[in-house]
């Protein structure tokens, strides 16, 4: 039998926000029944309409604020000035760290039965703007003028972006630069529903301790029409240049990056640090986005890891080996496992390009290769993942139990799938002792954590 719900579709109630979704949507209560609006804010009360209802939740829209939040802040730039996806605009930094905090604590409590468990303090950025190395812009149509910028939330119109306040300056100005010499040559914009035109993304990426700068062009066609003409002006009004890449994509597919990759001009690759380790970066490599807050999760890997140098270590869903070559410098050896091939041939490279030669890399499955390693005889002293938002695979857990590394540190982007696993390592006996909370995507509602577990007493 349907239970009745205490609100219909079109009606316009009054709430009380109480709480935050993970993704940063007001959560009201109407008689039990959970209402989730974006913008709202606990403690604030609002009209809110009804726009639809489901068995366990509705989704209602913000009508009018009864009551402000003091954490509520002016959406800081016009929509002309932001690119797509943060979440949490509306919330001052100190709300927005504020609130990550918190759904830590309580997702560990909820999920993980974590109750007493340590949580630091969150670490934010001092200056939590124009942090991100890298952006990758669809480009449209409007009013026979090319565009660029970002999707309307839930849509695929383009709202054409000048500047983007989480985009690091250079950035910024690539994307810009690219998109003027683009209109001034008369390149066509792809035309998403027809399937029909040329330039569909540019990209841009910068090594922020190098200042180097990569400009990557997505295209539908295989030609380019004044190509000679477009990688020259890249290169006089873009000093920092240092690679630029032509990239095919001729399906429709929301997909940005297609299966053809060539160099333009320059190098295949740019460089970066994160701390003393030198990383190359390709057009399709995985690379932190804030590296600001890498080097801060990586330091507190390292600590939580308390290597001596005696020590060999996994580093499991190694990516392309960031973790790993930090690692490297205090233990005498680390295995690292990832799932996709060129990123264990970007991890050696950078083994290599670091003279780092205590590392190992292998492609496959965590949970496979990790099993035959403990079967071969090679258990680890500290293991350390950073799996998907997934979390990890049971099979590796498993295996974790058994295997009985002094120290698991785990370093996570989803909560909830942490506080799964953590309970899972608990019951298989290891104690969580430390969580620290980083904050890697400022505005966003993403949350990182660093754990550290070990075996035994706490
Ligand atoms: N530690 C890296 C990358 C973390 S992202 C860094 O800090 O840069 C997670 C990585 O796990 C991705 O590179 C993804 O390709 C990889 N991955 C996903 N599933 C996997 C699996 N089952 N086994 C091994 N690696 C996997």
């Amino acid at each position: 039998m349907s239970r009745t719900l205490p609100v219909k579709k079109n009606d316009y109630i009054d709430v009380e926000f109480e709480d935050l979704t993970h993704d940063g949507a007001g959560v009201a209560k109407v008689d039990g029944y959970p209402l989730f609006v974006a913008s709202g804010l606990p403690g604030e009360k609002a009209k809110v309409k009804v726009i639809k209802t489901g068995k366990s939740y509705g989704v209602g829209r913000l009508i009018e604020l009864y009551e402000k939040s003091p954490y509520r802040v002016d959406i800081p730039a016009s929509e002309k000035h932001k690119y797509g996806g943060c979440q949490l605009e509306h919330i001052s930094y100190e709300g927005q760290l504020k609130y990550k905090e918190n759904q830590v604590r309580q997702v560990l409590a909820r999920i993980g039965k974590l109750d007493d468990v340590q949580v630091h303090p969150i670490i934010g950025m001092d200056n939590p703007w124009h942090y991100r190395n890298k952006a990758q812009v669809p480009v449209g149509e409007k009013d026979g003028k090319l565009i660029a910028g970002f999707f309307k939330p839930r849509s695929h119109e383009i709202i054409d972006t000048d500047e983007s306040l989480i985009q690091l300056p250079e950035v910024n100005e690539a994307i810009q630069t690219v998109k003027e010499i683009c209109r001034k040559l008369e390149i066509p914009a792809y035309d998403e529903e027809a399937h029909k035109g040329v330039l569909r993304h540019i990209m841009a990426r910068c090594g922020r301790q190098t200042g180097e700068l990569m400009v990557v062009v997505i295209t539908r066609t295989e030609d380019i029409p004044h190509k000679n003409k477009l990688i020259e002006e890249i290169i006089a009004r873009l000093p920092k240049v240092k690679s630029i890449i032509h990239n095919v994509n001729s399906k429709r597919t929301n997909v940005i990056l297609g299966e053809k990759t060539t160099l333009l001009w320059g190098s295949e690759v740019i460089y970066d640090y994160i701390g003393d380790v030198k990383f190359a970066i390709s057009a399709l490599s995985f690379y932190q986005i804030n590296p600001v807050q890498t080097k801060v999760l990586y330091d507190k890997a390292l600590e939580y890891a308390g290597l001596s140098g005696e020590e060999s270590v996994i580093d499991a869903y190694c990516g392309i080996g960031t973790i790993s070559l930090f690692l490297a410098q205090k233990s005498s050896k680390v295995f690292g496992v990832e799932v996709v091939p060129e990123a264990i041939k970007d991890a050696r490279r950078n083994a290599d390009l670091n003279g780092i030669t205590n590392v190992e890399f292998a492609v496959g499955q965590a949970e496979v290769v990790i099993p035959k390693w403990y079967e071969e005889g090679n258990a680890a002293d500290v293991l350390v993942v950073d799996p998907p938002r997934k979390g990890c695979d049971a099979a590796l857990l498993q295996t974790i139990i058994e295997m009985k590394p002094k120290k698991v540190v785990y370093v996570s982007c989803n909560p909830a799938t942490l506080a799964r696993d953590l309970r899972i390592l608990e019951d298989g006996g290891y104690m969580t002792l430390e969580v620290q909370p980083v904050d890697m995507f400022p505005h966003t509602s993403h949350v990182e954590c660093v754990v550290l577990m070990s075996r035994g007493e706490k």
